[in-house]
């Protein structure tokens, strides 16, 4: 499938590696908007936060749960974070396999544009 994230994840297009276990790859985003700004996405492909359903529904959890141990490691858990999954057009989705943004650093605003 020509997908630029599962490229990412497959080391044919070379990305900088923050974390990876058998379910998940998080790298730094490209084109940073914070600080600190990575994004984790899973291995197997998903188009968008729209696809979740009962069969994969467990990833989601497993993401939150790999950022908070990734914002511990990098120093942002005690200024804090968000974590943000665009979806489709409206929802500023570029890219079409599921990702969440984890941004940090900085003060975030509120609402996002
Ligand atoms: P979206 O707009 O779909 O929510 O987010 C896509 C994100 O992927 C953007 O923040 C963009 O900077 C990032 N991105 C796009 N292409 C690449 C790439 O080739 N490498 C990395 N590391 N990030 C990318
Ligand atoms: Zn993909």
């Amino acid at each position: 499938m020509d997908c630029l994230f599962c490229k990412i994840v497959n080391g044919e297009i070379p990305s900088k590696k923050v974390y990876e276990d058998d379910l998940v790859y998080s790298f730094y985003d490209i084109e940073p908007q914070a600080p600190f700004h990575i994004l984790i996405i899973p291995k197997k492909h998903i188009t968008s936060a729209l696809e979740i359903d009962d069969s994969n529904k467990d990833i989601v959890g497993h993401i939150f749960k790999v950022a908070a141990e990734i914002a511990k490691e990098h120093n942002i858990a005690e200024g804090g974070y968000r974590l943000v999954t665009n979806v489709g057009k409206d929802g500023g989705q570029t890219v079409g396999h599921m990702h969440f943004h984890m941004l940090g650093g900085r003060n975030l605003q509120w609402p996002p544009g």
